[in-house]
């Protein structure tokens, strides 16, 4: 993460936010095995106050000359003559754009990318379901790592946020029968070291769920636009990879961009392809950690991921 916003000057960014050393893990295990960052090749990690480091992220981008617009929606017109037309919604009114490029950087919505026609194929249903547990003063155990902890209805994560200690349940929408509250608080009573861990935890906040299935968008790129980030990929939290593969990707599709634009016929096109091989990388990769957990055959939740992941439309 350091070395990509280095390389757009803005590794100060980092500066407000915790370091974490790296991961502890129950995983195949019921005691936590340990794994540190440095050991990675991309070799450090941090446990990001989101919602303020996207305002900095964005502060920056107005400063260094993007015109930007807050809390407005963008809709797709048409394309015609080269150029897609686009239509701006805030609460109050719309305002028509126009551009000869235009990247969908919507998330999961993938707007863009849906409104051009394409296929967005979901391999799982997975949600997450997390709390914010007060804990005042207190020592957190594990310190800034980041513990996981597999259980038979799915895994948790946890990790020490500005106000306390963030537990995030994740698991298959279908699988949830109760309230997510009551759902969040049975996974914990079967994740001891979790639940140890939440042990010095004051109040705990409303849950509040997510969509964290892992999908992606066939074809990643069409005449006039292009997907990056989870529009074009959203893969399983437990990659922990997507504000990287965010930033990377508007960084590639700039470069590619401006390339097409100076005369280049296949950068584009290139782009694609390399997150085509990325997709299967990461589809075995993401088969292959699942696998290594064994405690749970008969559960559905793991027994679906070793045995069918296969893409269902
Ligand atoms: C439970 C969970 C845990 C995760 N943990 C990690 C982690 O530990 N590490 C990590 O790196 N990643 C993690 N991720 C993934 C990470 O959050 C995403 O990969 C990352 O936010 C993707 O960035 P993005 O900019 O592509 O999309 P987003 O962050 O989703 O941003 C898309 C933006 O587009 C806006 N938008 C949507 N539609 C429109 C429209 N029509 N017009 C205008 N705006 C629109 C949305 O409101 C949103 O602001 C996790 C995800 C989940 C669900």
């Amino acid at each position: 993460m350091g070395c990509a916003l280095r390389s757009l000057g803005l590794n100060h960014l980092l500066d407000a936010h915790a370091r974490s050393p790296g991961i502890a893990a129950c995983w195949n295990a019921s005691e936590p095995r340990y794994g540190d960052y440095l050991s990675q090749p991309r070799g450090d990690g941090w446990n990001l106050d989101r919602t303020r480091f996207d305002q900095d992220f964005w502060q920056e981008a107005i400063a260094q000359g993007v015109r930007g617009f807050v809390g407005v929606r963008l809709e797709v017109v048409g394309r015609s003559g080269g150029r897609t037309s686009l239509r701006l919604h805030d609460a109050k009114q719309s305002q028509d754009a126009a551009t000869s490029m235009l990247v969908d950087a919507t998330g999961r919505y993938c707007a863009v990318a849906r409104d051009r026609g394409t296929r967005c194929v979901a391999i799982d249903r997975m949600i997450g379901i997390s709390r914010l547990a007060q804990t005042g003063s207190g020592t957190i155990s594990f310190g800034n790592r980041l513990l996981i902890e597999a259980f038979p209805g799915g895994w948790l994560y946890s990790l020490p946020v500005r106000g306390g200690l963030q537990v995030v349940l994740i698991t298959d929408a279908d699988l949830v029968h109760r309230t997510p509250q009551h759902t969040w608080q049975e996974a914990i009573l079967e994740a001891p070291v979790t639940r140890t861990r939440l042990g010095c935890g004051g109040e705990q906040a409303v849950a509040r769920t997510w969509l964290a299935q892992s999908q992606s968008v066939h074809p990643v790129h069409g005449p006039g636009w292009i997907a990056i980030g989870d529009a074009a990929d959203a893969r399983d939290p437990l990659a922990s990879q997507g504000v990287l593969r965010a930033i990377e990707g508007g960084i590639a599709a700039a470069d590619a961009i401006v390339r097409e634009l100076g005369g280049s016929s296949d950068a584009i096109e290139e782009l694609g392809l390399r997150n085509e091989r990325e997709r299967a990388r990461y589809l075995e990769l993401r088969t292959e950690t699942y696998a290594r957990e064994q405690r749970f055959p008969s559960h559905a939740f793991w027994s679906r991921r070793t045995l069918n992941s296969a893409p269902t439309p």
